[in-house]
Parts: C-alpha cells; structure tokens; sequence
C-alpha cells in the first residue's frame, strides 16, 4: 500500500514539531525515517498511525485518506522499542490477542500466530511466557503479533534500540528479509544512520520538523541535498575544509585540488569524505596527529593549517 503525506504538520504549542511534510513511500518498499533526536521522526510516525491527529495536512494509504480514521481501522501493524508484551501471556497468546478482538475463530487464529511466528523464527518457543525469552526474541513477538493482522502498512518505531549490538545486526537483517517476503510496505524509524543505510530502499532524513532528503542511502550519502546531510551521514563524518574558487579552480590553502566549471570565485566551504582523499600532484601538507585503528580500518587524525581532518585507509600499507 503506497503512503502519501501532503503537507503534513504538528504543532505542540505552536512549535511545528512537522513542518508541512511532503512525500510519498512507495508499496512495497521499506523506507527509513532517520535523523537527530527531536527532528520530528516518532511525531510523523504517530500520525500515520492514528495516534496523533495532525495541525494540518492529509494522509492517504493508496487512493484512500485516512487522515480522521481511526487507528484500529487504518490497517497497520506498529511496533516500538519497548515490546509491550502482556508478561502474564504466552508468546502464542500475545501473538493472538489482535485476532481475538477481530473475532477470528481460534483454530484459524492460532495456525496464523504459528505462521508468523514461524516466519520470525520463533515458532518453537511459542509456549514461553515474555520472562523466559531474550530481548531479540521478545521483539520477534512483538513484530509476529504486528504482522499476524495481516496490515496493510508495517510501522516500526527504533525497535532495536534495546538489543545489544550483535543481535541489533543480526535483527535487523531478519526485518529486511522480514520486508522482502511480506511486501509489506514498511516506515522504519531511527536514529542511527548505520541502521537506515543498511537495510532501507530509502532514508527521509529529517531536521527540526523539515524534510532534508528523501532518496536511497547511496544516492544521499554520495550526493547530499544540502551541508546537514551531507554532516549527519558518514562515520567518521565528512571534513568540511574552507577554500576558494579562482577561475574554476578550486583550492585549499593555496593548493589546486579540483576544477568547478562555472562557479563564480569565492570563498567556499568544501566537503571530502574522510575515504576520498587521493594522490595529487602538488599534495596538501598536514600533520599526523593521531592515528587509530579500528578493525580492518585506519583513522588518521590530521591537522590541516591549523584545522582537524581525518582520513580512513582500509589498510596501514600507504601510512609511511
Ligand atoms: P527521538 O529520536 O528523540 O525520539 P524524534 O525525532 O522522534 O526524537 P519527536 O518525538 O517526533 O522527535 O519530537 C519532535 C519535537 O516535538 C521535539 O522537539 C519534541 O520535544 C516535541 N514533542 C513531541 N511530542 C510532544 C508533546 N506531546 N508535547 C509537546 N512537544 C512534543
């Protein structure tokens, strides 16, 4: 099911904590809604959900506006960090539970908890009650029991953010393949851009309320829309260097590093991911201040005429 916001807005006390969000998420896909805490992101995901009624603007699931409907009505499965399973009931009755306020006959019920469950892969722990299961294992009941309505739309609000590190990895790539199976259409909110960039078809990556960029996470962390973007994706994040336009020529502290055919001469500010510094002819000086490995790669922490940069090498051999 395609989703469809038109010039959505939420105010809190004239605060426009959404600001007039234009996009749309094609069915099917699984999108991202990334950015910095208190951009807008769990607001946005909330009014698609029905939870917050929007100051303005409309929502549409295909050709059909939601907007007022209710939210047991829209069709959606939600999911959130805290896997708000009831503790006193089994995986299999937590799984449940959605079919039994549709009034869906047990038998059919319970055969369509055991193929989600099967499906997130814990389809033989389905005896155990919340206590007796791990973290991920917890939040494969949560997401079992969002998608055993069969919704037409998959909302997940951070939910790996309460998994240790391996087994946020591990997670997500299972909501990955999760997606592709189901076809659902899916908003995936978080803050951590690893995480958007790994398993999404495309981020929206949000500041203060505003929409930034919408495309897929190649495309924005190889063309960022404007310099936000192009900050907030990278780890390490990119060198932002002054330098100067002269005659199409670009420089930094004097030394030609590129051409910009037809930027007028001006002082500018130029942008190098920490992995794209190559060879030149007549090289920039900058001292080594620092260098740290970590894993497979090396940082090396430089001071450019008197200003912080760094480089990542996926080996040590060019160090000398
Ligand atoms: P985080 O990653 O920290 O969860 P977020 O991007 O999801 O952040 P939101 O929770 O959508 O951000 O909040 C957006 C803005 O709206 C913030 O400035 C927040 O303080 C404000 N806000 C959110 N909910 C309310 C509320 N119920 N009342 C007043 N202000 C709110």
């Amino acid at each position: 099911m395609e989703i469809r916001l038109d010039k959505l807005r939420k105010e809190f006390a004239s605060v426009a904590a959404v600001d007039d969000l234009d996009i749309t998420i094609p069915e099917g896909s699984l999108v991202g809604l990334l950015g910095p805490s208190g951009c807008g992101k769990s607001t946005t995901l909330f009014m698609i959900a029905g939870l917050y009624k929007p100051t303005a603007g409309r929502i549409f699931f295909g050709k059909e506006d939601i907007t007022t409907i209710s939210p047991e009505k829209r069709g959606i499965g939600l999911v959130f960090q805290n896997y708000a399973l009831y503790p006193h009931m089994t995986a299999l009755q937590n799984i449940t539970f959605p079919l039994e306020n549709l009034k869906v006959p047990k038998k059919e019920a319970r055969e369509r908890a055991q193929e989600m469950a099967d499906l997130v892969q814990i389809g033989d722990l389905l005896d155990r009650k919340p206590s007796q299961l791990s973290g991920g294992q917890q939040q494969r009941v949560a997401i079992a029991r969002a998608l055993v309505k069969k919704p037409r739309v998959l909302l997940l609000d951070e939910p790996l953010s309460n998994l240790d590190a391996r087994l946020r990895l591990e997670t997500r790539k299972e909501i990955r393949r999760l997606q592709r199976e189901t076809g659902i259409t899916t908003i995936y909110v978080t803050h951590d851009q690893e995480e958007a960039m790994s398993i999404t078809d495309e981020i929206v990556l949000m500041n203060r309320g505003v929409l930034q960029q919408k495309d897929s996470p190649q495309e924005m962390y190889r063309r960022p829309a404007n310099r936000f973007v192009a900050e907030f994706l990278g780890n390490p994040p990119i060198n932002i260097l002054k330098g100067e336009v002269k005659n199409s020529r670009v420089y930094i502290q004097g030394t030609p590093i590129g051409e910009a055919p037809g930027v007028p001469d001006r002082s500018v500010d130029i942008g190098i991911r920490p992995e794209n510094w190559g060879p030149a002819e007549e090289g920039l000086k900058a001292t080594a201040t620092f260098i740290e490995r970590i894993g497979k790669d090396t940082i090396i922490n430089v001071d450019l005429g008197g200003r912080p940069a760094r480089a990542i090498t996926g080996s040590d051999a060019d160090l000398t």
